[in-house]
């Protein structure tokens, strides 16, 4: 293709519809509207690489999305309808890999932001996968468990034109679990007449998930963690760490950074609240206290602190494990961890970036930081396809070797080309991804 027609297309073809704007006339907002900031992150990171312009164009765009609006028959005999979706980012490297979220605000910005960073994710860590994302409108804790199993089923079967064990993979994501995945495995399989277990990751272990995979996302968390403290020469044993989001990935990444590494958890949240111990909080009494009340506040002789207050401590490392968009442009300034991990995808806006970078506060960015879960659901599919189970200690080595070079692969990228973490990240994976895309060529 010449620069020519390169410019061509971008003028007429590529601008299919404004990036802040939302196709379905769903809510966006500005600064928070997550998809334009995954593309704001995305022109970031591409304004120092040389890939063709056609080819940068191009990988703004999610390659498909399907929306689709399902009835679901509730305990009481009524039928609701709910929207849900299911993006593919790229499909360059290989079939597409990405999470299913149950919340309340859903919407397709937020799925195609996702499904965008799954793309970069999984290039960054060599996977042979593109991204995808799914989402449900919907509160997971508002339905029966009878009702909540309809509802995956009939998603499943609404998105299973997409999906499949060469073609996309869903996987867990924020309200969704094991349980969830297993139901999606069973409805694919009877749709098919013979079970498919490579179809979904993130199963529970008897349907062929992987010995891991549930502590994969914290325990990847914790070792970029350890990886930054040892640059920024702060040892990890007895480092102060502060967690906002007590769910799949924060209470393990607490978990695990006391057992593994020695370090105090002063302070953790969820979303109706927080609790702070100076002394460190007993985070496996955490765990029990938020399994049964479904919420950090209110644990033992512990302070409450409000969500807003906890972002703000001092800590070494702040683990950012709740949503996008927590430390934004307003309240960057008050923020005094050392590092922020992004155990969640997209917790930092792009004006925080610049913000945190001006007072040399380190990010690990969530592509890296987060990319555990991905990677043993990469090591669960393997498994599946091969039909045949690796040991734990197996699984972990290979994280922990993943993790432990992807990190040192973004530092080395930062050094050498005097970038930030973030854009340092973003160019190593969208540099892989641009030249796949240039190997394969343009069909036709
Ligand atoms: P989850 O639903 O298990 O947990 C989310 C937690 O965040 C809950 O404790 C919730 O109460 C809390 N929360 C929500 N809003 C909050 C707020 N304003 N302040 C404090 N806490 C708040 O979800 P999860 O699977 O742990 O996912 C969390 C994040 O990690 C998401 O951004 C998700 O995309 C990302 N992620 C998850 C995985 C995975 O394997 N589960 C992998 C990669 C990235």
């Amino acid at each position: 293709m010449t620069d020519k027609t390169d410019k061509l297309l971008s003028k007429e073809c590529l601008t299919p519809y404004s990036i802040s704007r939302s196709l379905n006339g769903e809510p966006t907002g500005g600064q928070d509207n997550p998809y334009s900031n995954a593309v704001t992150q995305y022109e970031k990171a591409v304004s120092h690489l040389t890939i063709k312009r056609g080819v940068m164009e191009m990988l703004k765009y999610p390659k498909r999305e399907l929306s689709v609006a399902f009835p679901v028959k509730m305990d009481d005999g009524t039928i609701r309808t709910y929207r849900g979706y299911r993006v593919h980012h790229s499909t360059a490297m290989g079939p597409t890999k990405g999470g299913i979220r149950y919340a309340p605000d859903v919407n397709l910005d937020e799925v195609r932001a996702l499904a965008m960073l799954m793309s970069w994710k999984c290039a960054l860590m060599n996977l042979p996968y593109g991204g995808a994302k799914g989402g449900v409108r919907i509160d997971p804790k508002a339905l029966s468990h009878g009702e909540l199993e309809r509802l995956t089923r009939r998603y499943a079967s609404e998105i299973s034109v997409l999906m499949g064990p060469e073609k996309d993979i869903p996987a867990p994501d924020m309200g969704t679990n094991a349980q969830v995945m297993a139901w999606i495995m069973d409805t694919y399989s009877m749709h098919q007449g013979f079970s498919v277990r490579a179809v979904v990751t993130g199963k529970p272990v008897l349907v062929g998930g992987s010995l891991g995979r549930t502590e994969a996302t914290g325990r990847g968390v914790v070792v970029t963690a350890r990886e930054a403290l040892k640059r920024a020469g702060i040892d990890p044993k007895g480092a102060t760490a502060v967690v906002q989001g007590f769910g799949k990935v924060g209470s393990v990444a607490a978990r695990l950074s006391r057992e593994l590494l020695g370090m105090k958890v002063v302070a953790a949240s969820s979303s109706r609240g927080g609790v702070l111990k100076e002394s460190g909080l007993d985070v496996e009494g955490l765990e029990l206290h938020y399994q049964e009340s479904g919420a950090c506040a209110d644990f033992g002789d512990a302070d409450n602190v409000t969500n807003e207050e906890l972002l703000t401590l001092d800590c070494d490392v702040l683990i950012v494990a709740a949503k996008e968009n927590q430390i934004r442009g307003d309240n960057a300034g008050d923020i005094k961890a050392k590092i922020i991990a992004e155990g969640a995808n997209g917790p930092v806006t792009p004006a925080a970036d610049d913000a945190l970078i001006d007072r040399g506060i380190t990010v690990i960015p969530d592509i890296l930081c987060n990319a555990g879960g991905v990677t043993v659901s990469y090591l669960e599919w393997v498994q599946d396809l091969q039909s045949f189970a690796w040991p734990l200690e197996r699984i972990n080595d290979h994280l922990e070797n993943m993790m432990v070079e992807a990190f040192h692969s973004v530092m080395t990228c930062c050094d050498a080309r005097k970038l930030n973490n973030r854009v340092a990240a973003l160019a190593l994976a969208v540099e892989r991804i641009a030249e796949a895309i240039m190997i394969r060529g343009i069909y036709p």
